[in-house]
């Protein structure tokens, strides 16, 4: 196995987020008590189900949301089925 440092880093940050989530019991934004959390998609908020639908209708977040995917897709190439 061969990682690079970056990757262990984000495996790293992934998990502390991860467990930010799992040891929150409010939303960040509206302080409503959590049943499933979820990350906000700007910011390291965790937030309810509804404040994440509400993100989601924001003119910022499509544009976010493309910016991944091309992204997703621009690394693509790197990967190589043998
Ligand atoms: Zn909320």
């Amino acid at each position: 196995m061969n990682r690079s440092q970056d990757e262990v880093l984000d495996f790293k940050e992934g998990l502390k987020l991860w467990k930010r989530i799992q040891s929150a019991k409010v939303c960040d934004k509206c302080g409503a008590e959590l049943s499933t959390a979820g990350l906000s998609f700007f910011s390291s908020e965790v937030l309810c189900p509804k404040c994440k639908e509400a993100e989601k209708s924001l003119p910022e977040y499509a544009m976010e949301a493309r910016q991944v995917n091309e992204a997703a897709k621009a690394s693509k190439p790197k990967r190589r089925r043998v």
